[in-house]
């Protein structure tokens, strides 16, 4: 053993050192080279130093990297602009991670009803096995129990029903009820899509008891299941929906999108975040955002994902260690009989590299740009690697 790190230890770490990326490939100290089918976990959609965000990056880095938000940043408001032309929403709270995003969220819900609208409404519903961030508000929304072990007391205000259980929604509803805040698809949760009629009736009863919908779009945004936004395969609008992962391509940026009759809501000193939307942030988002248009990326990760989850069906729909593949776009998650860390392991070690989502369950998130001779690699792979698996544990 050499010396105790200097970290603290909140992550069990692979043993294995990244020191470079291009497009789907990461390569480590030793040489090794790998297939990145995680991406950083659903961060660099756009594959490992892209071009033109790299370019962007380091025009902005010899022209000013931060001033504060006490000034107008022309880039910032360009990145908000190609967010609202682009999407539902019209204004965004620029901040870094999408905790901190989904806490934007959750504070003007509360603040919307508080003060726009005169009422004491402050809770917010979310869902079993959901996944909102480590905040004590964010751990608080989330709807499993390992995230809140050992922070007691927990801030009030957060109610957790079972997804796609319509009684218990309404149930929960109360005179307190500011929203109702949901993933499009539980991604941390096991990658479970939220079945298009029970997302409706959410945004019908929110209308209905004029409560506000949030969408954590943080993993499922920025072109990751083939739309911008996964809203959009949904025929809904959120009246507020949250972005961090994909949005800066591996620099640290989030944000919260709202609708314009929110922007009342949330007026000078209320809210605010020293990093939100500097220059060097918002020239990554820009350069980003420009180039999910420009090269139609959402729609690749479409057909991406596609051919990825009928490979996948092909190869590996009918072993019977795989009980389930499901997902939307290149957010894809595999099922499986048995807890799978020891395949994740064995991956790496192979040069492919996965992550899980809960402990039976493969989640597959390569790249937007990824090619179907990668995806083939990666398939192929896969499949030896549960034969081996499941032969040695018949043996
Ligand atoms: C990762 C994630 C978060 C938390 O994002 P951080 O940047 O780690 O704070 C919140 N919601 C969802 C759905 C996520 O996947």
């Amino acid at each position: 053993m050499g010396k105790e790190s200097s970290l603290f230890q909140t992550y069990a770490r692979y043993p294995i050192s990244l020191v470079k990326g291009e497009g789907s490939w990461l390569w480590d100290d030793q040489g090794n080279k790998y297939l990145d089918f995680m991406s950083g976990l659903a961060v660099t959609n756009l594959g490992h130093a892209p071009a033109k965000v790299k370019e962007k990056l380091k025009g902005q880095l010899d022209e000013l990297w931060h001033v504060s938000n006490l000034f107008h940043i022309p880039g910032q408001e360009k990145a908000a602009e190609l967010l609202t032309a682009n999407t539902c929403a019209d204004a965004v709270f620029f901040c870094n991670s999408g905790a901190e995003a989904n806490e934007a969220a959750i504070k003007l819900a509360r603040r919307y009803h508080q003060k726009v609208k005169g009422t004491q409404r402050f809770e917010i519903i979310t869902f079993a096995q959901s996944f909102h961030g480590r905040t004590l508000a964010t751990l608080t929304a989330t709807g499993q129990d390992k995230v809140k072990d050992g922070f007691l007391p927990l801030p009030a205000g957060f109610k957790t029903v079972p997804l796609h259980d319509l009684p218990a929604l309404e149930a929960a509803i109360t005179k307190d009820t500011a929203a109702i805040m949901l993933e499009m698809v539980l991604a941390e949760g096991g990658v479970h899509p939220v079945e298009p009629e029970f997302l409706k009736a959410v945004s019908e009863l929110c209308k209905q008891h004029g409560l506000l919908l949030i969408a954590d779009e943080v993993q499922t945004g920025m072109g990751r299941t083939g739309k911008l936004f996964a809203h959009e395969h949904y025929g809904i609008e959120p009246d507020i929906f949250t972005v961090a992962k994909g949005l800066g391509s591996g620099f640290p940026v989030g944000a919260m999108l709202g609708k314009g009759f929110l922007r009342e809501a949330f007026t000078a000193g209320s809210h605010a975040s020293t990093f939100g939307g500097t220059p060097l942030a918002s020239a990554v988002v820009t350069a980003t955002i420009e180039t999910m248009l420009e090269d139609q990326v959402p729609q690749r990760a479409a057909e991406a994902g596609e051919y990825l989850m009928g490979k996948l069906n092909e190869k590996l729909g009918s072993h019977p260690f795989v009980k389930a593949i499901r997902g939307k776009g290149l957010l894809i998650g595999m099922e499986c009989a048995e807890p799978v860390g020891e395949l994740v392991l064995k991956g790496q070690s192979r040069g492919l590299l996965f992550v899980t989502a809960g402990p039976n369950v493969i989640r597959l998130l390569p790249n937007l740009y990824v090619t179907r001779e990668e995806m083939d690699q990666a398939v192929e792979l896969l499949a030896t690697l549960i034969q081996e698996h499941t032969a040695v544990n018949q043996a």
